[in-house]
């Protein structure tokens, strides 16, 4: 039978035998999302905390190379506590699905994490005070590439005040992460015409993933 050896029991011997042994404490790990999610769980840093069921955090594969990020939880994402189930999350999913991904293999986020009253859209002091998360998110998970879903995602995300019809299929840079502002997929619900652009946005997505 193999017996393992602690790290103790190899100081000790170490020891024993006249050799000086300083114990390294193991490499300390990068935070995790569950480290992250523990947290938030029990939020109440902004006004959207009142009206929650969920704290909707983000579903998807905590490695992904492609992370999503939308405005915030409708009340179906609310109820399940996931972001993007209802029709615009089906669309979403055809989309990714498209470009050779399951919707487990990305990562799917928001803004915000508790519904905004009536599905409205975050105020800015609610977003400021919620987007520390993401950034923590987009730090444990490292994906090589995110894409923000409608203007108010790549406006809060960014800092900026593009118009997402200009900026739309645009490559943008976050802390040296590339990043491609696309429709939301409610929208494109809306504007069917427009759809065409939105493939358009994805397969620029899988072209950059393919090439590294
Ligand atoms: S929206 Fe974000 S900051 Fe506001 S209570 Fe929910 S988790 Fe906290």
């Amino acid at each position: 039978m193999t017996k393992r050896l602690t790290r103790n029991m190899v100081a000790a011997y170490l020891q024993e035998i006249g050799i000086d042994y300083i114990l390294v404490p193991p490499r300390a790990e990068g935070e995790t999302l569950e480290d992250i999610l523990a947290e938030i769980r029990t939020c109440r840093r902004c006004a959207l905390c009142s009206g929650r069921s969920n704290v909707v955090f983000g579903v998807g594969n905590p490695r992904a190379r492609l992370l999503f990020v939308g405005e915030g939880p409708g009340m179906e994402e609310d109820r399940q506590g996931e972001p993007f189930v209802g029709a615009a999350g089906k669309r979403l999913t055809r989309w990714i699905n498209r470009i050779g991904f399951a919707r487990e293999d990305v990562y799917i986020a928001n803004i915000v994490k508790c519904r905004p009253p009536g599905n409205r859209t975050p105020l800015p002091e609610e977003a400021a005070a919620c987007l520390p998360y993401l950034r923590r998110q987009i730090r444990a998970i490292r994906p090589k590439v995110i894409c923000t879903l409608g203007g108010v995602a790549l406006n809060f995300l960014l800092g900026n005040n593009d118009r997402i019809t200009r900026a739309r299929g645009q490559w943008r840079d976050l802390d040296g992460i590339p990043v491609l502002p696309t429709y939301h997929p409610a929208y494109i619900l809306r504007n069917a015409t427009r759809e065409h652009e939105a493939l358009a946005d994805f397969d620029l997505l899988a072209e950059r993933l393919r090439s590294g």
